[in-house]
């Protein structure tokens, strides 16, 4: 990680926000881990793509089609040069991480899980990561087992392999924590399970806008992702599968566009990724999360992450001082991967969004969809920080403005 002087953070800081419209210095944004702001150069792909060369991609035979086409097939490219795949078919567009999900559990878990099996999961999964396991083990069967970490999220080696049997067919894991920040150590586990007989599909919705992110490298079955968390469109989203994997799941959803020949009696499937891509595509999606990887690239993750843990850093070495205030997770800020997620005494998360809403201030309250980890944790709900990498130590003081003023309007 490269650190720089403030005149020169001052000044990345010019260039990076002038490329977000919405980022006007009205509000300060501190809800990415929900979903990020987009850069103008991801408005003016989408703008380009449907002024310039929108129609229904992979169908017709005329030049605006087989444009639409290139545009969908170099983002698919695009994709799978930033998590370093090793071919394109190993790319599938879905709606969001959560679809992505739900296709691995739907396709691979219904086609090989069976009675009795095993499949581990945390506690600390968003309900993306836990539902479609929890269903497939109601409906198969199979077991489904919780990984518990220690109190400030950790998941040591000892600890996975303790969860490790011969049953154990399919481990999912979050790569970073929606709610504690903590970083799993995907790489380790991934090459456990594959010891033990396990495919391991990880869920990169929270690690992917925030570090480089190489499957070759973590050698995991599945990854996850949104586009919308990582500056681009909502509506789009990336499963990556190793392909002999792919190629041996059923399809997901039926339709056009997926099948290779039909008749009234059955039909074969396209090839990869088609097979799971049915109907048509979010093209204009895709074109949009590639400008957004492109812009990502351009920073470059060694700057983005400085920039993060530098706030964090920032954020949470006030908050400690405020013994009223109680931060989930480590007390460490280089565990947190920009999520700093906490309570107040005697102040209800809900009651601390509004106010600070009321500082124009955003950030979440809530169970942030891990429901079984809130209750881990003794806690109903919490408030969430979470930072993007447009994200400014002014932002960070009006977070901390609004969160010293709490109190005394809650009446103190
Ligand atoms: N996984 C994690 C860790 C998340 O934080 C989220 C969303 O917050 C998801 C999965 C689901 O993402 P989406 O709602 O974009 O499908």
């Amino acid at each position: 990680m490269t650190e720089i002087t403030r005149e020169e953070r001052q000044r990345e800081d010019q260039a990076i926000l002038q490329q977000f419209p919405i980022l006007d210095g009205s509000f300060t944004y501190l809800d990415n881990g929900a979903t990020t702001q987009k850069p103008q150069c991801v408005l003016d792909a989408m703008m380009h793509y449907y002024t310039k060369e929108n129609a229904n991609p992979m169908r017709g035979l005329y030049d605006l089609s087989i444009k639409a086409t290139e545009a969908y097939e170099d983002a698919r490219e695009t994709v799978r040069a930033f998590i370093n795949a090793r071919a394109h078919e190993e790319i599938v567009f879905t709606r969001n991480a959560t679809e992505s999900l739900n296709l691995v559990a739907y396709t691979y878990g219904r086609a090989f899980i069976k009675e009795g099996d095993e499949i581990v999961i945390t506690i600390m999964e968003h309900h993306s990561n836990m539902l479609p396991w929890q269903q497939l083990c109601k409906e198969k069967g199979a077991k489904l087992t919780y990984i518990l970490p220690e109190a400030d999220g950790t998941i040591t080696e000892e600890m996975f392999r303790s969860y490790m049997n011969p049953n154990v067919k399919l481990v999912a894991m979050t790569q970073v924590s929606n709610v504690l920040g903590v970083k799993n150590d995907i790489k380790t586990f991934a090459r456990i399970a594959h010891e033990n007989g396990a495919v391991f599909v990880c869920d990169g919705a929270q690690s992917v806008p925030h570090m480089k992110v190489d499957v070759q490298e973590l050698d995991c079955d599945f990854l996850s992702f949104s586009g919308h968390k990582i500056y681009g469109p909502m509506g789009i989203g990336v499963l990556y599968g190793k392909r002999d994997l792919l190629d041996k799941m059923p399809p997901f959803l039926f339709g056009g566009e997926m099948i290779e020949y039909v008749t009234t009696e059955g039909a074969t499937w396209n090839e990869l990724p088609h097979k799971f891509e049915a109907g048509t595509v979010n093209d204009g999606g895709a074109v949009g999360l590639a400008a957004a990887l492109r812009f990502v690239s351009s920073i470059g993750f060694d700057r983005i992450e400085e920039r993060e843990l530098h706030l964090t850093k920032m954020m949470m070495t006030e908050m400690q001082k405020l013994p009223y205030v109680h931060i989930l997770g480590s007390t460490d800020p280089e565990k947190h991967h920009g999520i700093v997620t906490f309570t107040v005494d005697g102040v209800h998360p809900h009651d601390i969004a509004a106010i600070f809403d009321s500082h124009k201030v955003d950030i979440r309250a809530g169970h942030h969809c891990a429901q079984p980890l809130m209750k881990f944790c003794h806690t109903p709900s919490t408030v969430r920080a979470s930072m993007g990498l447009y994200n400014t130590e002014e932002d960070v003081q009006h977070f901390l403005d609004a969160l010293k003023k709490l109190r005394e309007e809650m009446g103190y």
